[in-house]
């Protein structure tokens, strides 16, 4: 009883602290996690959780997985941090192997999703002027309405969501905006000859799981070849086994000019991002000219080794993509149940959403709360959808688990 009570203030502390100390720049579920391990988390008074959000598809292979946390633990001993100052015995191993993973010549290492995205911009802007021959200051780069490609100036500059920008400005200029999903308007955009790139994520993760129509990518990609316009792909949510696939591109077998990973390409324990190109662009970038000073660091090298290994050896695409036809089933089947309640599910992989209809007074807040009593953490977007994104690991058994606690969740709405 008593440990009871000193859980419950436990995790008030911790979101009153939250509260008065941080920015409010989230709006997090009412669930206070001190522990997770493979498809599960645990809160502060020891309740258990399948976690359907994989903190935005970084936890791919499971919370904790231990062959990555023992290579960083490993690394973390040994040598953590030189900077690019000087060469460590572990970078050039790294980027043989995610250039041989991925079938790229380079690769430039960074931390987070934003600063990939940055990378990729910046990398296009050069070729554009260093090859591609457009005149100085020119340069533009196509994006998606609706996208969603981080928080930096420049990124933000390409959203076309409210929250993302408003007051946020004056923007980063050279950006032109087209419908996703629509060969037309990329077609209409090209004829601009000063665009440099078009910059795309797959499947729309933020956005809710927008899946475009198939051959959509592979149409783009044909245009940004005879446009000579280079094609960016944003695999950072999309990517790494999420949808089925090593990534999501393959569905069509597309091959980017440029691939921007993050999030899974450290499994959840560290912040490694990368951008992917041939020589051709990836040399535009000379000494000096762009970096970070934890980019392609010891820890980040090794750590994104295992977890690109594991993804590899334990066969996580391919459990994503059985395991996500069967969750895509059983959506389309309670959905069918409650079609007063939910509008839509869609997805590919174990990557799905669920559209609910507000229209019926409930909010799919409310339903994540009522997830999250029932052992199961997931988390709305855009305010009436709800991203399932479990850990790739996840066996059948608990996968059914997981859609029984849904139906009844959403049968008692
Ligand atoms: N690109 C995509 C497609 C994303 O989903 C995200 C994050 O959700 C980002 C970029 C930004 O990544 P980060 O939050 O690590 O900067």
């Amino acid at each position: 009883m008593e440990t009871l009570m000193s859980n419950r203030i436990a995790s008030e502390k911790a979101i009153e602290l939250e509260d008065k100390y941080g920015a409010h720049n989230y709006h997090p579920l009412p669930v206070v996690l001190e522990r997770g391990e493979g498809v599960f988390v645990w809160d502060v008074n020891g309740k258990q959780y399948f976690d359907f959000l994989s903190a935005y598809s970084a936890v791919n292979q499971g919370h904790c997985h231990p062959k990555i946390v023992a290579a960083m633990i490993e690394q973390a001993q040994k040598l953590t941090l030189t900077s690019r100052a000087f060469y460590n015995d572990c970078l050039g191993e790294y980027e043989q192997f995610v250039t041989s993973y991925f079938c790229f010549d380079k690769v430039l290492p960074m931390n987070t999703g934003a600063e990939g995205v940055e990378t990729a911009l910046k990398l296009a802007r050069k070729w554009a002027y260093e090859v591609k021959g457009v005149a100085s200051n020119e340069a533009k780069i196509i994006v998606c309405k609706n996208n969603f490609h981080g928080r930096t100036i420049s990124i933000v500059s390409a959203s076309s969501d409210p929250d993302a920008k408003n007051n946020f400005g004056p923007f980063t200029p050279g950006i032109i905006s087209v419908e996703y999903n629509n060969v037309d308007a990329l077609t209409e955009a090209l004829k601009d000859k000063t665009v440099a790139g078009f910059l795309i994520e797959p499947i729309q993760g933020e956005a809710g799981v927008v899946v475009p129509d198939e051959g959509y990518l592979k149409k783009c990609y044909d245009l940004c070849k005879q446009n000579n316009v280079l094609f960016i792909a944003d695999e950072i949510q999309s990517g790494l086994g999420r949808t089925g696939k090593r990534l999501a591109c393959d569905h069509e077998n597309v091959h980017p000019d440029i691939l921007i990973l993050g999030k899974a390409l450290s499994g959840g324990t560290y912040p490694v991002s990368a951008v992917l190109a041939n020589n051709e662009i990836m040399l535009c970038i000379k000494p000096g000219q762009h970096g970070s000073t934890y980019g392609g660091n010891p820890i980040a090298c090794k750590v994104s080794v295992a977890a690109l290994s594991v993804l590899r050896d334990e066969e996580l695409s391919e459990n994503s993509e059985r395991l996500g036809k069967i969750l895509l089933k059983e959506l389309n089947s309670i959905q069918a149940e409650n079609p007063e309640l939910i509008k839509l599910v869609r997805g590919k992989g174990l990557f799905c959403a669920m559209i609910i209809n507000e229209r019926n007074g409930k909010s799919a807040w409310e339903v994540c709360l009522e997830l999250m009593n029932d052992g199961l953490l997931a988390k709305p977007t855009h305010g009436d959808i709800i991203r399932f994104a479990p850990p790739l690991i996840i066996t059948e058994q608990q996968l059914m688990e997981c859609v029984s606690i849904i139906r009844k969740v959403i049968t008692k709405f």
